[in-house]
């Protein structure tokens, strides 16, 4: 299993994760037309469009790629109204399949009230959305700060080896922030070392491991929800 990493919109990405006979699933596909460029020139057929949330800069190219390719589209089942072209209602701790994919969907409420990560479990590898960041975690705009603590531990509890795949290039603003307030986190401060140089070489800084979130991003290294939302509100003002 492959995942191409593809840029859009601003600082957004998606990924197409391809199997051996070359069939592809797209996840949060922010726009068409970056992702159809690698779809041609890899020769991939595309079957699945994962959404993990609603947000116009993960969905943005649902129909467009569903009209082209006759991909199935997969999202939570709450948000069934509001996922453009949904085919496919997920829910929580449900093992989604086909073929050589194979994801649980992991219910993690908070940035928005029916967001979801894909576990492909036998890979290792997540996809995080808005929910959890390389160094941060997403703005809570419908749930609450509990929501998002909860949401939050359940993927601090996934395999360290997991790789993470999470929905914007947030990581450099994140580290600031992350520094300013754990300065002595000798971790985070090689951490931040590797991410410089890969931003200087023009590479994405994802994916991240559990394992250096556990060690380095506050929001997961905070004690309690009390902790937690503080640093949640000083991040939002930052
Ligand atoms: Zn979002
Ligand atoms: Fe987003």
């Amino acid at each position: 299993m492959n995942i191409e990493i593809i840029k859009c919109l601003t600082d957004n990405y998606s990924y197409l994760v391809i199997d051996s006979n070359k069939n592809a699933l797209v996840v949060d596909p922010s726009e068409a037309k970056p992702i159809i460029e690698i779809i041609e020139s890899k020769k991939l057929n595309l079957k699945f469009i994962l959404n993990t949330h609603h947000h116009f800069d993960h969905v943005g190219g649902n129909n467009d790629l569903k009209n082209k390719y006759s991909a199935k589209i997969l999202g939570y089942k709450n948000d069934k109204d509001r996922i453009p072209g949904i085919d496919i209602f997920l829910t929580d701790n449900e093992i989604w399949e086909s073929g050589e994919f194979k994801a649980k969907i992991i219910f993690i409420p908070g940035h928005t009230s029916g967001h979801i990560a894909f576990h492909f479990y036998e890979n290792k590898f997540l996809f995080s959305g808005d929910t959890l960041f390389s160094l941060g975690c997403g703005r809570i705009f419908e749930g609450t700060y509990e929501e998002m603590y909860e949401s939050l531990k359940k993927l601090k509890n996934l395999p360290e080896n997991t790789k993470v795949y999470c929905g914007h290039e947030y990581t450099l603003n994140n580290s600031l922030f992350c520094i300013e307030y754990d300065s002595k986190n000798i971790n985070l401060k090689n951490k931040i070392f590797e991410i410089e140089k890969k931003l200087k070489k023009k590479e994405p800084t994802v994916p991240t491991t559990i394992k250096d979130e556990l060690a380095c991003n506050i929001f997961l290294r905070a004690k309690s929800i009390e902790e937690f939302s503080k640093l949640r509100d000083l991040k939002d003002n930052f």
